[in-house]
């Protein structure tokens, strides 16, 4: 009685079942246990109240798979109430994103092995179909019977758009929407294999953009992205259905073709109308910010069959004969042909046998001479020759573009500049040869060389070079870089007195305000002027107009290549007072030099 109704209703049960008599003490402690028992079963109905409550959704059906109940997440993800569920069978938001096969194998898990889990395009109430990451679950009862299913589900859809986003991010290029590297290596691998199997050839076009550099410096990068996009948007008008055109980076493009017939000559020709197709698109006038831009673009086209060559080969063939359009006078194309092939192993030769002369010192300095309208030696150029243990003597023009593009033109820069300050610390010993001053090439690379200047000045000290008789040539090239960076380190120089000539002149680009802010002290006619000077009429005016740039501009003015004398008369009267050139001597040793001063 103590223990009230409940007690007195579980030993009724008890009893009713018959098997025991029960005295008071053994009465009292079956109903100890009872209670203990009914508040445990209490408890974990609360457990799996909440937990039915979770996160995840949750459905629960009969063993017939008719639903009995879901949760409040169910709702939130599904957008069906208890309600409107209730009393239907599961399979009510199968989508038909998946086949129907795959809705019977799901089945035949569920009832065979009594679990399945994956990936589930669902319905949503709306009527959009979403991935879910479903389980499914059987419950059974002591006998081995299905009593209830437990669906489990959770949304997976942000997951599904990252992953998305990712392989988007992974295989295209942001900017322009086109395929990236690494989509395009894959497709061409496939398209390799599709060639070897039918025998079909395709054709790699390699598409660079011309001065595309110059606009990005010019306009900023803005506008330059604003011009990729429209390439990228004009290529993709360019092509048939089932070509491939991919962004490789900067202004990089290419294009695959596939598909162009089993005859290299056919399939040259219909590579070569796509490839015409793409120059003039391309050479169409853009709009960028609503100002006319022209641009033009190179191209290299390589053909491939089967799998002959490998990928990267292909890529490589596509990319020489790009450069051969380059080196043509850029805005044309070029189809690679075995010829280049063997410039460029020539060239992979070139640069081990020029790794190695560095090593072993092969390279030795010699002089021109510079001198004023009296004849009299001002100075020289200093101009470098390579002994080649086999070859002889190897001139600058075969080697210097070389050393420049491997970067190993710093290193054969900074031994240059050695070799010359050595020979300034010499002159300036002997009377006759210390008024002479030395005029030494500079590379782009080697001047923006971040240690450039401190090597300058470390020469300087090393062998005591006075001021004004260090001078280093540059090239107009050099110049359209940073202006203001080229200012600092040109100023940083000539405050320990090092002068500037400006190499080359007439053949760049420069413009008046660029050659204002520069602390030259001389302008270099380029000897093409010279050389020209009797048969075309340009080069006079063009002559005269520099001798009267550098007067206006406080600077002196000096031409190269001058082997006549009717050429220095000519120079005179134009008022250029100072030459270089055969007619005055050839580059020679130090001593010839030596000899005329
Ligand atoms: P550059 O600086 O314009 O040098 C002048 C070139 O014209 C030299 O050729 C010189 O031998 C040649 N030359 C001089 N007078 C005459 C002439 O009256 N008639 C003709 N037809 N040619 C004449 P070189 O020595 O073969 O040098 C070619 C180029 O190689 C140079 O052009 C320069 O750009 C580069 N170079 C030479 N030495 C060096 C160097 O030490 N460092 C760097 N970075 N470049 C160098
Ligand atoms: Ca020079
Ligand atoms: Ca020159």
């Amino acid at each position: 009685k103590a223990y009230g109704e409940r007690a007195q209703s579980i030993i009724r049960t008890l009893c009713a079942y018959g098997a025991i008599a029960l005295d008071n003490a053994e009465a009292y402690n079956v109903v100890k246990a009872a209670r203990r028992k009914s508040a445990q079963q209490e408890q974990e109905l609360r457990v799996a109240a909440v937990a039915f409550e979770s996160q995840e959704g949750m459905l629960i059906s009969d063993g017939a798979q008719i639903i009995l109940r879901v949760n409040s997440a169910f709702t939130a993800i599904m957008g069906y109430t208890a309600d409107d569920v209730r009393g239907k069978p599961a399979s009510s938001f199968r989508s038909v994103r998946h086949p129907p096969e795959f809705y019977e194998a799901l089945q035949k898990s569920v009832l065979d092995g009594g679990a399945w889990q994956g990936e589930y395009w669902a319905l949503h109430k709306d009527g959009h179909i979403f991935p879910l990451w479903l389980s499914i679950t059987a419950v059974h009862a002591e006998d081995g019977s299905v009593t209830h299913y437990v669906f489990t589900l959770i949304d997976i859809t942000e997951r599904k758009l990252a992953e998305d986003e990712i392989r988007s991010l992974a295989f295209y290029d942001p900017l322009t929407n086109l395929p990236n590297r690494r989509l395009l290596m894959d497709r061409l691998r496939h398209a390799l294999i599709k060639s070897e199997r039918g025998a079909d050839m395709g054709a790699l076009i390699f598409v660079d953009l011309d001065n595309f550099k110059k606009l990005n410096d010019t306009r900023g990068h803005d506008v330059g992205d604003l011009l990729l996009a429209e390439v990228a948007r004009r290529l993709e008008g360019c092509l048939r259905e089932g070509d491939t055109v991919a962004r490789l980076g900067g202004d990089e493009f290419v294009v695959l073709l596939e598909s162009l017939g089993l005859e290299t000559v056919e399939a040259g020709e219909r590579a070569e109308i796509v490839a015409q197709k793409i120059l003039s698109s391309l050479n169409q006038v853009y709009q960028l910010e609503g100002v006319p831009h022209f641009s033009s673009p190179s191209i290299g086209v390589s053909l491939f069959k089967g799998q002959e060559v490998t990928i990267d080969e292909v890529l490589k063939q596509a990319d020489l004969a790009m450069y051969q359009a380059k080196g043509a006078g850029r805005n044309t194309i070029r189809f690679f042909d075995p010829g280049m092939q063997a410039a460029i192993s020539a060239h992979a030769a070139m640069e081990a046998d020029f790794r190695r002369a560095l090593q072993h010192g092969e390279f030795f300095l010699v002089y021109q001479p510079q001198v004023e309208s009296t004849g009299r030696v001002i100075g020289a150029e200093a101009l470098v020759r390579w002994l080649h243990p086999d070859k002889g003597t190897i001139p600058p023009g075969h080697f210097i573009p070389l050393a420049e593009e491997i970067g190993l033109i710093v290193q054969l820069g900074a031994w240059i500049l050695d070799a010359a300050c050595q020979q300034l610390q010499d002159w300036s010993r002997h009377a006759h040869t210390a008024h002479l001053s030395l005029a030494v090439n500079i590379s782009a690379r080697q001047f923006h060389d971040a240690h450039f200047v401190d090597l300058v000045l470390a020469m300087l000290d090393k062998y005591r070079i006075g001021a004004g008789k260090l001078k280093l040539e540059l090239t107009e090239s050099l110049l359209l870089k940073d202006v203001d960076k080229v200012v600092a380190i040109m100023n940083a120089l000539k405050e320990r007195g090092v002068s500037f000539s400006l190499d080359d002149f007439g053949t760049g680009y420069s413009s008046l305000s660029y050659l204002k802010q520069l602390p030259l002290a001389q302008l270099k006619i380029d000897q093409s002027f010279v050389r020209d000077i009797f048969t075309d009429a340009n080069d006079v005016a063009i002559v005269r107009a520099i001798v009267t740039l550098s007067q206006s501009l406080g600077l002196s003015v000096i031409a190269e290549g001058v082997e006549t004398r009717e050429q220095k008369e000519f120079l005179i009267a134009s008022g250029c007072h100072a030459f270089q050139g055969y007619l005055f001597g050839r580059p020679g040793p130090a001593e010839a030099l030596a000899v005329a001063a």
